[in-house]
C-alpha cells in the first residue's frame, strides 16, 4: 500500500512525491494497525496494550509505536518507563517489554518523562513521521500505533504519511452513539483507512456479589448507529480495577477479555 492510497486529495494530485515519506528500509512490517478514539481517556492505551499482548502471546512479532506525543501512556502500561531507547547501526532500537513487545514512545527518548511536550504541532508531526522513519523495527507481523485523541493534526499525518492496514475504534458507552465517535471513524474513513471494528470499553461493572452485569448507560440506538456507520462491534470490555491497572494485567485468559481480544484477532487475520 502506498500512502497515496489513504490520501483523501489523490485524484487532483500533481505532487506525489512530496508526500512521501520512506519507511526505514530494513523495517519489514506486515500489517500496521491504527487504534484510535474521539477523545482522550476512553482506554485507547489500554487497548492497544491489551492487543498487543494477546497478539504476542499467540506468538506474533509485534511493535507500539506511541504516536499520543503529548500523553505517552504506552511505556508505564508496558512496565518499560525506567527504560530508554538508545541509536543504533539501521536507526533508533525500539525498548522489549518483558513479553518481547517492541515499543517507541517519546518518553522513552526524554530524560524527566513528567516534563511535558510543550511543541508546535508541526514538530510533534515530525517526531511521529521519525518513529517511522529512523527506528530500526526490524521483522513484524503487526505493529500497533496507539493514536492521539481526536481528528487533529498529528492524527491526520499518522493517517497521511504511514501505510495502516485498518483502524480499531475505542469508545466509552455514553460516548458511543456520538457524534465525536462518528468523527473518528468519518475521517478514517475519508483517508480511505478500513474500520475494523469498534471497542466499547468501560462498557458495565459486574456486581461482586451476584456477579450481575449493570450498566451505567444504555446503549440507545447502538444497533442502528453501527448499521448506519457500517461498523462492527468488536466487542465489550467492563470497568474494573485489574483493566486500571493494565501494565500488572497479565491474565489475558479472563474469558471476557479474552473474547473481545479472539475476535480482534480473528479480525485482524482475515482483513
Ligand atoms: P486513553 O489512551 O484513551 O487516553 P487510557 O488507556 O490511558 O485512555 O485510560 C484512561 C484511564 O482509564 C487510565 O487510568 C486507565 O487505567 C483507565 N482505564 C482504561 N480502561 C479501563 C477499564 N476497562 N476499567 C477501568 N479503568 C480503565
Amino acid at each position: 500500500m502506498s500512502n497515496c492510497d489513504s490520501c483523501p486529495t489523490k485524484e487532483n494530485c500533481n505532487s506525489k512525491e512530496e508526500c512521501m515519506i520512506e519507511n526505514n528500509p530494513n523495517n519489514h512490517i506486515k500489517k500496521v494497525i491504527a487504534v484510535m478514539s474521539g477523545k482522550g481517556g476512553v482506554g485507547k492505551s489500554t487497548v492497544t496494550t491489551l492487543i498487543a499482548k494477546s497478539l504476542r502471546k499467540k506468538g506474533y512479532r509485534v511493535g507500539i509505536l506511541d504516536a499520543d506525543i503529548t500523553g505517552p501512556s504506552i511505556p508505564r502500561l508496558m512496565n518499560v518507563s525506567d527504560q530508554k531507547a538508545l541509536g543504533g547501526e539501521f536507526g533508533v532500537i525500539p525498548v522489549q517489554s518483558p513479553e518481547g513487545i517492541d515499543i517507541m514512545s517519546l518518553n522513552l527518548l526524554v530524560d524527566d518523562e513528567e516534563r511535558p511536550v510543550i511543541w508546535r504541532g508541526p514538530i510533534i508531526s515530525g517526531t511521529v513521521k521519525q518513529f517511522w522513519t529512523d527506528v530500526f523495527w526490524g521483522e513484524l507481523d503487526y505493529l500497533i500505533i496507539d493514536m492521539p485523541p481526536g481528528t487533529g493534526d498529528v492524527a491526520l499525518t499518522v493517517m497521511q504519511f504511514i501505510p495502516i492496514h485498518g483502524a480499531i475504534v475505542v469508545s466509552t458507552p455514553h460516548e458511543m452513539v456520538s457524534m465525536i465517535v462518528a468523527k473518528s471513524i468519518n475521517m478514517a474513513k475519508t483517508m480511505n483507512i478500513p474500520i475494523l471494528g469498534i471497542v466499547e470499553n468501560m462498557s458495565y461493572i459486574t456486581c461482586p456479589d451476584c456477579n450481575k452485569k449493570i450498566k451505567l448507560f444504555e446503549d440507545q440506538d447502538l444497533e442502528n448507529y453501527l448499521h448506519r456507520m457500517d461498523v462492527e462491534l468488536l466487542g465489550e470490555l467492563p470497568m474494573c480495577p485489574s483493566l486500571a491497572n493494565a501494565s500488572h494485567y497479565d491474565d489475558l485468559n479472563d474469558p471476557v477479555v479474552k473474547g473481545t481480544m479472539d475476535t480482534i484477532i480473528h479480525t485482524l487475520s482475515i482483513k
